[in-house]
């Protein structure tokens, strides 16, 4: 177990910032996710963690040791990656046990380590297997095995997941938790998949252009995003926004069709100022269904125009009524609506309806910054004084 820190980490490749002056300080024995768009930096940052990459500036700490010049076998990491590869002409015992045997470790000690790995991914009794007998995902286990046996202080995993099927990811998923329960080893893991980072993480490291974003255990990522990409990152589908401008006594969308009241004094904006308001689909109400809200908004007039029947919900994507020409063909539009409903709601295509929102759910942005100016818009008697402020302490 080792904390892990990054300390104003640079690394320029002529002129691409790949990683932008990232501060990371990752816990003992913590299960953090980098996640973010391709090409956003994460398998670099990986890369400088593990000394794969030399960092333009900055340093590199794993437990006490500045290790930002030490070769990748000197910092005590494992590392499993995307592409699985084993030695085809190696049985698992042998895969598993390659590293431990090129140094030289005593034939009891081996058999103790492998054995000890093996049950950890639950591939005891396929020892002599080979490569091309077993299924992908026995495979994926055979490698974390592997980067198990030299019990490194730090797990560095980058997409390990990703050439597995749907389903076989998500058991995996599972096995990566509770090996991360038995193990108690800090695991530092990166994917583009958020589904995933807000499954196993104790905290997500949301990472943009090569910049760090917000770190901060799931729920809290969703919850209090800190900007406007981490808000249209979490989450799927992702929030809708809603470009507007803040007046004497709230918030006016920039088409007009949707104003939310509040006092921009308790909110901390200026009347004129450019802010987007943010709603999560799974908090807009069919105006029958108002009371379900914490803080339902005035009704919203709105067309339904395609339904998509999940399963356990139903998306339900809205047009907001609007006197204004508008292209419906622009996919930034602002007047398009994203609502989850219950599956057993009678919604049909093409039906005029009214539509609210939950005003303890609203999130606000500054539209210039993309910082989060609020979560929560509070009203007189409804949440009156609470969940007003980002920082706040709820
Ligand atoms: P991610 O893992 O999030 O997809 P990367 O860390 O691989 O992102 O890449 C971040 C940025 O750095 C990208 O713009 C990528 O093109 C660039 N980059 C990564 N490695 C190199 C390299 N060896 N040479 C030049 N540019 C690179």
């Amino acid at each position: 177990m080792a904390r892990v820190q990054l300390e104003d980490v640079v690394k320029r490749y002529d002129d691409v910032t790949a990683v932008d002056n990232m501060n990371l300080d990752i816990r003992d024995g913590e299960f953090v996710v980098l996640v973010g768009p391709s090409g956003c930096g994460k398998s670099t940052t990986m890369e400088t963690i593990a000394g794969l990459t030399k960092p333009t500036s900055g340093t590199v700490r794993i437990g006490d040791r500045d290790v930002t010049r030490l070769p990748p076998k000197d910092r005590g990491i494992s590392m499993v990656f995307q592409n699985i590869a084993l030695f085809p002409h190696m049985d698992v015992y042998d895969n598993i046990s390659f590293g431990l045997r090129l140094r030289n470790y005593e034939t009891a000690e081996i058999d103790e380590r492998v054995e000890r790995a093996a049950s950890v991914v639950q591939m005891e009794g396929m020892l002599d297997r080979m490569p091309d007998e077993m299924s992908g995902g026995q495979r994926q286990r055979v490698a974390i095995a592997r980067a198990i046996v030299r019990e490194p202080e730090v797990f560095l995993m980058d997409e390990p997941l990703a050439n597995l099927d749907a389903k076989l990811r998500v058991t995996m998923r599972t096995e990566l938790q509770r090996l991360h329960k038995e193990l108690d080893t800090t695991i530092i893991y990166v994917t583009h998949n958020q589904a995933e980072a807000m499954t196993m993480a104790d905290r997500i490291a949301v990472l943009d252009t090569g910049e760090l974003q917000q770190i901060d255990p799931p729920l809290v990522c969703y919850n209090e995003p800190a900007n406007l990409f981490v808000a249209g990152f979490i989450g799927s589908p992702s929030m809708n926004f809603a470009r507007g401008e803040v007046t004497e006594n709230g918030y006016r969308s920039m088409n007009d069709n949707l104003s939310i009241e509040f006092d921009p004094m308790d909110v901390g904006v200026q009347p004129g100022q450019s802010v987007t308001l943010g709603v999560r689909p799974e908090d807009v109400y069919p105006v029958a269904d108002a009371e379900s809200a914490d803080a339902p908004t005035p009704p919203i007039s709105v067309t339904s125009d395609v339904l998509e029947p999940m399963g356990d919900e139903i998306f339900v994507y809205l047009l907001t009524d609007t006197e204004a020409d508008v292209d419906l063909e622009d996919q930034n539009a602002d007047y398009q609506l994203l609502m989850s409903v219950p599956p057993d709601s009678e919604i049909a295509e093409d039906e005029r309806m009214e539509v609210v929102f939950d005003r303890s759910r609203l999130h606000l942005f500054d539209t210039d910054s993309g910082e989060a100016v609020t979560h929560g818009l509070a009203t007189d008697g409804v949440d009156a004084g609470g969940r007003v402020e980002a920082e706040g302490d709820d």
